[in-house]
């Protein structure tokens, strides 16, 4: 569903995603683990075109990535993202954050992207909040609140950016919940974050990044209870 072969990115010298191939299939999870600065948000960044790359190709669901237009629009359109940062509008409530893309973008009728809206609040929990601007919720609250947003898109992938290192304690697993529900559901998913437990438990593969490289990429299993590189090693010890 996702396809990355050969991608190369520099920014100036620095060269940050060195030859990188991964695949996604479609339904599954892939978590993406690496110290600060490996590269894994310019790597989400890369899958919908926020960050051009230097070389190499990218597929969403059997299609090439094209480098603008409203082609690059659609396909963007089908790849959801989440980020640390929760990157609701604050001027409008969370309803309206909800229906924005898919009424702007989609062409939907008003009406029925509310309606699509409201279910989707449903699902994440926070049907309750759907009048209320996002300064008026709670971190966790407006985390997913974002992720309904992103779903209102009916995406084909989901890709989060360690969508709960910006959360207080408390709210970290009421999104990780929504994460999981959404896996178990079949969502093809990317993500990028700190939670050994979500990757242990959610995740089909762990790809382990650093220095720009892919230096693992295997089952959780594997990588938890016996990473091959030194990098990796180091990096579990530190963390876990
Ligand atoms: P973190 O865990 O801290 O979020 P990361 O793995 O997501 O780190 P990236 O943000 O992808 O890392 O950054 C990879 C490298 O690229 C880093 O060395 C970073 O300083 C550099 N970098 C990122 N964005 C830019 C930019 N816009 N211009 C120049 N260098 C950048
Ligand atoms: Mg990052």
């Amino acid at each position: 569903m996702i396809r990355m072969v050969e991608v190369d990115k520099y920014f100036g010298q620095l060269h940050v995603l060195k030859n990188i191939n991964i695949e996604v299939p479609r339904g599954q999870v892939v978590v993406v683990l690496g110290p600060s600065g490996s590269g894994k948000s310019t790597l989400c960044r890369a899958i919908n075109r926020l960050e051009p790359i230097n070389s190499g190709s990218i597929e969403i669901d059997g299609k090439p990535l094209p480098a603008e237009g409203r082609e690059l629009a659609s396909l963007r359109a089908d790849v959801g993202m989440v980020f640390q940062s929760f990157n609701l509008f604050a001027h409008k409530t969370i309803v309206d954050n909800v229906m924005l893309g898919p009424v702007k973008v989609r062409k939907t009728p008003k009406a029925d992207a509310r309606r699509t809206a409201m279910e989707l609040l449903e699902r994440v929990g926070i049907a309750n909040q759907a009048d209320k601007y996002p300064a008026q919720l709670s971190g966790g609250q407006q985390q997913r609140a974002a992720i309904a947003r992103a779903l209102a898109m009916r995406p084909k992938v989901m890709l989060f950016d360690e969508p709960t290192s910006a959360l207080d304690p408390e709210m970290i697993n009421e999104v990780l919940d929504v994460m999981s529900t959404l896996a178990e559901e079949g969502m093809t998913m990317l993500v990028v974050t700190h939670e050994m437990g979500f990757a242990r438990n959610a995740a089909n593969r762990v790809v382990f990044m650093s220095d720009g490289d892919i230096v693992e990429d295997s089952t959780p299993q594997d990588f938890f209870t016996a990473p091959k590189s030194a990098r990796a090693k180091d990096f579990l010890s530190k963390i876990l």
